[in-house]
């Protein structure tokens, strides 16, 4: 019998993770281009957009896969949906692979909104200098708070519009608590701004010691009706059930 084929939706820890312990199977991970020089997953590598709901289930058709692990990060909604439609029309299992969102612990100072929109409208009543870890992506929505300063953390250079007070800080984690809390100090910030993505969370514990509030952006709803797991292990656990290894 050939090995079971597992395709990934990845771009993230979780996804790469998977791919590494997924031996017995063939993996192929996809991940969307964004990033020149992306973190390469273990096993097969597919780079570029699929072309909507029908190029994916063509893919999924072509390369005969049995599982499909949406194991993108937890703001990529489109791809998501594209999986959730893309696997309803092929009867190909999804898993959705998810890490919990943060919860706040005593000493946090956050407010929680629905989008990106809704951080910029708030972020002037709290602070001036922003630290901002929102992706390259998400910057437009800040182009008009002009009263504010921004620190913006991101993988590759962002591409306008941008606030008008911008300094962009080009790195990829992980990070340190240490190199978290020497950042916001050196720059002054009196507020950050994060989307709720869960996973390494120094920057928020930085926050707390310094008594910074924190602006955490609500993730999107998630597909409807699609298996969920909120770890690696448990990931693995149902592609042997799934996979009846
Ligand atoms: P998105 O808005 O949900 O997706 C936009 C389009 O990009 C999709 O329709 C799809 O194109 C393509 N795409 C996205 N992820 C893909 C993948 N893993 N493999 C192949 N094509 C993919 O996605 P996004 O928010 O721009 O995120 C892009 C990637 O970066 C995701 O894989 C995600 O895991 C990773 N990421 C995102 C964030 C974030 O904050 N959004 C943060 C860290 C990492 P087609 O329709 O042509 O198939």
């Amino acid at each position: 019998m050939p090995p079971l084929t597992v395709l990934i939706l990845g771009g993230t820890t979780e996804g790469r993770a998977l791919a590494a312990a997924l031996r017995t199977y063939r993996v192929i991970s996809s991940l969307a281009g964004r990033t020149r020089e992306p973190l390469l997953p273990a096993g097969e590598v597919r780079i570029g957009g699929f072309g909507g709901v029908d190029g994916l289930a063509d893919y999924l058709r072509a390369e005969r896969v049995d599982i499909l692990v949406d194991a993108t990060h937890p703001f990529a909604e489109r791809i998501s949906a594209n999986a959730a439609a893309a696997t309803a029309a092929t009867g190909v299992p999804l898993l959705v692979l998810r890490r919990p969102g943060w919860t706040e612990r005593p000493g946090d100072d956050w407010r929680r909104v629905p989008s990106l929109e809704a951080a910029a409208a708030l972020l002037p009543h709290l602070g001036r200098r922003v630290f901002l870890t929102t992706g390259r992506q998400g910057l437009a929505a800040f182009a008009g708070t002009g009263e504010c300063w921004f620190l913006a953390r991101s993988v590759e250079p962002p591409a306008p519009p941008l606030p008008p007070h911008l300094e962009v800080l080009l790195d990829r984690g992980p990070f340190t608590v240490d190199g978290e809390l020497r950042l916001l100090r050196d720059h002054r910030i009196d507020v950050l701004v994060s989307k709720d993505s869960g996973g390494a969370d120094a920057k928020l514990t930085a926050a707390r010691r310094q008594g910074i509030p924190v602006v955490l952006i609500d993730r999107p709803p998630r597909p409807p009706a699609a298996t969920m797991v909120n770890s690696v292990e448990s990931c693995i656990s149902m592609i042997s059930q799934i996979g009846g290894t």
